[in-house]
């Protein structure tokens, strides 16, 4: 491709609003622009790379017999009605009316329509397993759009669907995507982990994530190097360290006057916050719950909500203070004045296992400007226990003896176990072995390709760019001809053109009549993997060749150009 003739639009300035790295540089690369909020266009260079990166997941997915074909975006309500989905999802589905006053939504997701398929067109166990899949756009009125492509409102997602006769057969079918997603993202350049995570809104029974490892990301994820523990902060469990300090076991009220966080307590009675316990008021659906968690740890939401089975939300000051009787900040396990049947969840930290046994806590005293110390959970308080905290960096793991650390991540892709979740409200269901009708056992495997990219960017730039993994990157060599209008140097740029075409190489040629210094820098934030120079040595057939990552300069005779580029493209990781 001649860079005269492309339409490639880079600019030398961020855009204002831009705060991750992938957005800025994408845009100034002139890979994508932004159309409305979450709305984002692909200009040529960036389509090449959601192009390259469709084209690594076709060969995987088809690697493990997956078939491609395309379903519609514009749904009838009617499929959702019957998963109930239509009525639990909030805001985030995009819904309209057609002509006909008919509810419709556009596809957030595909669960329902492949179910719906392989209703109709499903019959016998003898037709199973099947994995289906596309690369098909999806539409999600996302509450905070943000940082450029990576949470949008329109989006392509390659979704795939798998269909068995039983629990075995969708282990498989789980199995096969492993090896599949390994491939994509090892291929694809990126740094990533397969994290458990929690199946959450699409039911089932088990779901893995890929993660990968970049500060722009909005997940968090618990690794142990030692023996390869690694999940979503949501679910991760972790060994706390014990509490520290002494709180003698008898029961006193302290005064502790307008100190009513754990930072202020713990300064004002000069004790470390491990041995304060927070009382959190929870509201799961309309009952209330008292949560309690270590003064030094974090209460992590959706282990409460999995745990109780129930959405949470924390209570509002005024409901605290109706339910407990006191404000904010004093509230305690300990003699609740107005609900003495308060449920209350501890977590297992402060519990008889926990990693300090029974010892005394300082808890608020349910009194304004009062604290209560020395509770001693089972014996003045008899909470449920329940993984409540989340896992911080330094503790143990929970499988082996070493030491977890918490990464950033972008979620890039997911795999999960479904079970009939979506198979029995849409009557999928096939003729086992003994002619009798069983639903069939379905599981759902996402990948976000703009995400790929955003995330390869967030991994792989510097100051004055991108850096692309050879195999995404819009274009093999950047071909630079530093003077449009020399002769010599126009011949010899033409030649290697061909040759590099002829080759197999994906050449980008900057053939436009700009300043050197323009070329130059265009070069290195569009980020090709290798640049080839035709300058001053044009004559004696002489260019220069020159990785992007490492930036080594070399000179190379015209007739030597292919092998050294091959060998240099080999040492690229
Ligand atoms: P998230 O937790 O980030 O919202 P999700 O769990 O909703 O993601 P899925 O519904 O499982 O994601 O979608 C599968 C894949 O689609 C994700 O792993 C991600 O790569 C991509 N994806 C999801 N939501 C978006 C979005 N709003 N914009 C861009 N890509 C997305
Ligand atoms: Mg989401």
């Amino acid at each position: 491709m001649r860079a005269s003739s492309l339409f490639m639009p880079t600019l030398k300035q961020s855009p204002s609003d831009a705060e991750a790295i992938s957005h800025k540089l994408l845009i100034r690369g002139g890979f994508v622009r932004q159309f409305a909020a979450g709305i984002y266009l692909f200009l040529p260079l960036g389509w090449r790379v959601m192009g390259r990166i469709n084209r690594i997941m076709r060969e995987e997915m088809n690697a493990i017999g997956a078939q491609e074909l395309s379903m519609p975006t514009l749904h009838t309500a009617d499929v959702w009605q019957q998963t109930g989905r239509y009525f639990d999802i909030g805001d985030e589905m995009f819904r309209l009316k057609d002509r006909g006053d008919r509810d419709m939504v556009l596809a957030m997701t595909h669960e329902e329509i492949f179910a719906w398929l392989a209703a109709r067109e499903l019959r016998s166990y003898r037709e199973l397993p099947q994995i289906w899949y596309q690369i098909q756009l999806k539409f999600r009125d996302e509450p905070r759009p943000k940082g450029g492509v990576l949470r949008v409102r329109e989006f392509q997602m390659k979704d795939s669907y798998s269909f068995d006769i039983d629990e075995a057969g969708m282990e498989a079918s789980y199995g096969k995507h492993i090896v599949a997603y390994d491939r994509i993202f090892a291929r694809t350049g990126l740094r990533s982990y397969r994290v458990e995570s929690d199946p959450g809104m699409m039911g089932g029974a088990q779901a893995h994530e890929y993660m990968a490892p970049a500060a722009a990301g909005e997940d968090r994820v618990a690794l142990c190097d030692a023996c390869g523990y690694a999940a979503n902060i949501e679910l991760a469990r972790s060994h706390a360290h014990p509490a520290e300090g002494q709180v003698a076991d008898e029961l006193r009220e302290v005064d502790t006057p307008g100190r009513r966080t754990i930072e202020e307590v713990s300064g004002f009675l000069e004790l470390p916050p491990s041995s304060l316990v927070k009382s959190l008021l929870f509201m799961a659906d309309e009952e209330p719950v008292l949560a309690l968690v270590r003064g030094d740890q974090e209460l992590h939401e959706g282990k409460l909500a999995r745990y109780l089975g129930r959405p949470v939300r924390p209570a509002h000051p005024e409901e605290v203070e109706d339910l407990i009787g006191v404000e904010v900040g004093f509230v305690g396990p300990v003699g609740i004045a107005t609900g003495a049947d308060l449920r209350m969840v501890a977590d297992l930290s402060l519990g008889p296992e926990g990693p300090s046994g029974a010892r005394g806590y300082v808890v608020g005293g349910n009194r304004r400007d009062t604290h209560l110390s020395g509770v001693v959970m089972g014996r003045d308080v008899q909470p449920e226990y329940a993984d409540l905290r989340e896992a911080q960096a330094g503790e143990g793991c929970p499988n082996c003896q070493g030491t977890l650390r918490i990464e950033q991540v972008i979620e890039v892709g997911n795999i999960f176990k479904l079970g009939t979740k979506y198979s029995k409200p849409l009557g999928a269901t096939v003729l086992d072995e003994d002619g009798k009708e069983k639903p069939i056992m379905m599981g759902s495997y996402g990948i976000g390709p703009a995400r790929i990219a955003a995330s390869a960017v967030e991994q792989n730039h510097d100051e004055r760019g991108i850096l692309w993994p050879k195999s995404i990157a819009p274009f093999d060599v950047h071909l630079v001809q530093v003077q449009a209008k020399d002769e010599a140097q126009s011949a010899l740029a033409g030649r290697l053109y061909e040759q590099l075409r002829v080759a197999g190489w994906e050449v980008l040629w900057d053939d436009r009549d700009e300043r050197p210094g323009v070329k130059f820098s265009d070069a290195e934030l569009i980020g090709c993997p290798l640049r080839v120079t035709v300058g001053r040595r044009a004559t004696e057939g002489v260019v220069e060749v020159q990785p992007r990552a490492s930036g080594e300069r070399q000179e190379v005779h015209e007739e030597e150009l292919v092998a050294r580029l091959r060998a240099l493209w080999d040492e690229i990781p």
